[in-house]
């Protein structure tokens, strides 16, 4: 008597849930990489605005969100009534200047930083640029500058190489696992700089200097761990400075999540009040990752290999992502 009653109360549960589910699941997820695109991107809205659209993606809403990421954004498509992004673009001269023909970076710009600024990107038509006095163009200035900008500082180069094995430099590994995160984040319209974009020798100082100079910032270098007379110890080493930004533990999480959930290599440790010098004079949200031992024998051949560092790269890509848009 009792079990049946369970029972049905659980069915009872099962199909309130379901029911309550369906309409999510007709119009599709909207968040990708942690950012909620839901403010810019509506899937009815999408598919009946354009007609090629509808005809290829009508039933498929999982299909239709994955082509608004990829090809969408780049072509400037209108995916809500809240957001056009020529309207935006054109009514803004701050952020005209600040993302250029990147149009992707205007879509992130009015998710995480426009919509709370209350900037209207509303309209299906063209208008035309409206004036604007020299107060009004200062503030906007101030407002599109503070858009984040991401610096990865891929760790050693030049003649210091970092830990090495055999031919095997880190500053090599680093360098690579950098330039494709980079190439990620710009792809999703971040502004991303590096400390180095080549094979050359810059110190700390100047490291955090590059990530000082801008109003607002996320910082992530990488580096290559080793062990002495150790080939078996292996994992994942993430370090900030609670202190110097509040923020930071919160982008360490992220990044190491992300990173670990996109290898499956396990954690070795997770420090928060690092002292090193890129994190502890850092203004900005803040952390260092070393995604591997060179000296460990099973980690060794992941670490040169072009697949796994691409591995790493998009879950450091993934986990600053999350990190701005507020997870
Ligand atoms: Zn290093």
């Amino acid at each position: 008597m009792k079990k049946s009653f369970r029972i049905r109360t659980l069915l009872l549960v099962c199909i309130l849930l379901f029911s309550f589910r369906l309409p999510v699941a007709a119009s599709g997820e909207t968040t990708a990489n942690g950012v909620d695109y839901e403010a810019v991107y509506n899937y009815d809205f999408y598919i009946n605005q354009y007609a090629d659209l509808k005809a290829a993606f009508v039933g498929n809403p999982a299909a239709a969100f994955r082509h608004f990421l990829t090809n969408g954004m780049r072509e400037g498509r209108q995916a809500s009534a809240e957001f056009n992004v020529q309207l935006y673009r054109q009514r803004y001269a701050d952020l005209e200047r600040t993302f250029g023909d990147n149009l992707p970076a205007y879509y992130l710009h009015y998710i995480l930083c426009g919509k709370a600024e209350r900037r209207n990107a509303a309209g299906t038509v063209a208008a035309a640029k409206p004036a604007q006095t020299a107060a009004n163009t200062q503030k906007q200035q101030t407002s599109a500058s503070a858009f984040p900008v991401i610096v990865l500082d891929p760790g050693h180069g030049g003649t210091d190489p970092g830990c090495v094995r055999g031919k095997t430099y880190e500053k090599n590994i680093t360098f690579a696992v950098v330039l494709e995160a980079a190439r990620i984040l710009q792809e999703r319209g971040f502004a991303v700089r590096l400390t180095r974009d080549s094979d050359y020798r810059i110190v700390l100082a100047d490291r955090v200097a590059i990530s000082n100079s801008y109003e607002n910032a996320a910082f992530v270098a990488v580096h290559v761990n080793t062990l002495p007379y150790n080939n078996r110890y292996s994992g994942m080493e993430i370090f900030c400075n609670g202190e110097s930004h509040p923020e930071s533990p919160r982008l360490a999480r992220n990044v190491l999540a992300y990173t670990t959930g996109a290898t499956g290599a396990r954690t070795s440790k997770a420090v928060t009040d690092s002292f090193f010098h890129v994190l502890k004079n850092n203004s900005h949200p803040a952390c260092l990752i070393e995604i591997g031992f060179l000296s460990s024998n099973t980690e060794y051949p992941l670490l040169v290999s072009d697949s796994y560092q691409k591995l790493v790269a998009g879950g450091i890509a993934d986990g600053i992502t999350a990190f701005l848009a507020g997870q």
